[in-house]
């Protein structure tokens, strides 16, 4: 029998939905279908692929307050970041690929050898299994679906069995929109189990995971029994920091912006500002003073900024870190009580040490923790002392500091005076302990692609000079006559 799993609402305790979980079997089950289903696939003209994704727009779109309201009732994020940000996001990521589906080529043929013309094609993988977390389980989904499927791959996917119901529901706007059948499977289930089974079976090619450094690390390993090629977008610890010339009204809306977005559940967010000296107590009285006036509450209601975490058990590993920190010696001048229920409020710490778990480890909660700097040497330096490389900001009107920063902070992606905004058209993925591979993009299209070099002789010559490396003119001559 399989197991009955509750999907809940985090914010009130009530169960949304049940659903049967899927086990190793029906992993074996869908990555044969899979299998069936992906030559066909890929034969399809990328056209036809492109018009598939620009329909799952178009439905999407129309169906974006039911996306929505299912996207907060299963996360407990704000309805407003929903509408505004996860569902258009992931039209804009569908159109984007539908788009790009023809825009894939190889590089332009040449002669890099006197007698022979070489060209270069790009082909699908084949079946692609892919894992995602449950931050943002829709925008999560597409970034992995969208482009794996728009390069002509067969994709089952596992999303997180706590938040599973954007992306079943997106299987569900794929179907009707055309894409036949056992190119894309939803598969619900735990990650020890449908998951594991996923990234080490022998059937698929290659294994695009999202998640924590900790979990991409094993599914990495259960890959390597192909071996199979794998795309890892795992943690987070953005810093984020603040020269004195800053616009210090936009650096202080910006932190709590780019803390706060998604309740801090999000692998870019802000978590450790690193502010100069003379800009240092301002910053902290302004970030602690707009700290204090978000509207932390019901995630149905608009006006809500901060809705619930992902679950009570969460909140209380979130203040666990707070906690901690404190007892270390930190100081929480906004935020660092005890939870209710999955409800956490955005806390403000300083005082913490730079080697200290709080701000080296990920927490992912709405958590800023603060520390001053004295020069730009050492601000960079700060800002790359942790193992992960995901996402970082710079904050300056010194065009040469900002150039110094977009080079020297180690990172996917460096934001000059923002944080946070993400774009289809550009990359998205880590260095470091945050991964490698890039979602979104061209480049990742091309990552759900092989390479294969195709080598045509044009002399027509039936003995090729190079043969004489093998065998001699005289041997030749025997061997013809
Ligand atoms: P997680 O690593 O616990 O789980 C991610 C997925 O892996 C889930 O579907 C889970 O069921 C599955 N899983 C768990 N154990 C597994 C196993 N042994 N084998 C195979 N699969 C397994 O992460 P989470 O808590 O769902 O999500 C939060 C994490 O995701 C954070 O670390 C965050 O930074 C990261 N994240 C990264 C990005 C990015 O683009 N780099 C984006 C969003 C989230």
């Amino acid at each position: 029998m399989p197991e009955r799993f509750p999907v809940t609402n985090p914010a009130t305790g009530e169960v949304v939905r049940h659903l049967d979980l899927a086990d190793a079997s029906d992993v074996d089950a869908a990555v044969g279908a899979a299998r069936a289903a992906a030559p066909g696939w890929a034969s399809v003209s990328p056209a036809e692929r492109g018009a598939v994704l620009a329909r799952v727009a178009t439905l999407l779109d129309e169906r974006s307050e039911d996306f929505a309201g299912t996207e907060t009732l299963q996360c407990g994020k704000p309805i407003r970041l929903s509408r505004e940000f996860d569902v258009p996001g992931t039209v804009d990521n569908a159109a984007f690929f539908g788009a790009a589906a023809r825009m894939l080529e190889g590089k332009a043929s040449g002669e890099y050898s006197p007698e022979h013309t070489s060209s270069i094609r790009r082909e699908p993988l084949g079946v692609v299994g892919s894992i995602a977390p449950w931050n943002y389980p829709l925008n999560m989904a597409g970034w992995k679906v969208f482009p794996a499927l728009a390069a002509g791959n067969a994709v089952v996917i596992k999303p997180a069995e706590i938040t599973p119901l954007t992306t079943i529901m997106l299987a569900e706007v794929f179907a009707e929109a055309g894409l036949p059948d056992g190119v894309l499977t939803v598969l619900v289930g735990r990650g020890p189990v449908v998951g594991a089974a996923l990234a080490g079976h022998p059937g698929i090619d290659m294994v695009s995971f999202t998640g924590s450094t900790a979990v991409g690390r094993q599914v990495a390993e259960l890959a390597a029994s192909g071996p199979r090629r794998v795309h890892l977008e795992l943690g987070g610890k953005a810093p984020f920091v603040v020269f004195d010339d800053a616009d210090l009204e936009a650096a202080v809306h910006g932190a709590v912006a780019g803390a706060l977005i998604n309740g801090g559940q999000d692998c870019t967010a802000a978590t450790r500002a690193y502010v100069q000296r003379p800009l240092y107590e301002r910053f902290v009285e302004g970030v602690a003073d707009l700290l204090g006036q978000v509207r932390v509450g019901d995630p149905s209601d608009p006006a809500t900024d901060v809705g619930s975490l992902i679950s009570a058990t969460h909140a209380e590993r979130v203040h666990g870190f707070v906690t901690r920190a404190v007892q270390a010696g930190a100081k929480a001048m906004r935020g660092g009580t005890a939870p209710d229920g999955a409800f956490y409020r955005p806390t403000l710490l300083v005082g913490a040490a730079q080697q200290s778990e709080i701000v080296q480890d990920e927490v992912f909660g709405p958590v800023l923790v603060v520390l001053p700097f004295d020069d730009d040497d050492e601000g960079i330096a700060l800002a790359n002392d942790t193992r992960f490389g995901l996402a970082a900001s710079a904050w300056t009107r010194d065009v040469y500091r900002a150039g110094r920063a977009s080079r020297e902070i180690a990172a996917g992606c460096v934001w000059i005076n923002d944080h946070i905004p993400i774009i289809s058209e550009m990359p998205h993925g880590g260095i470091k302990a945050s991964g490698y591979g890039k979602d979104m993009s061209m480049y990742s299209l091309e990552e759900y692609t092989s390479v294969k070099h195709v080598m045509s002789e044009i002399t027509g010559k039936a003995r090729k000079d190079w043969h004489r490396t093998v065998f001699t003119g005289d041997r030749g001559e025997q061997g013809n006559g």
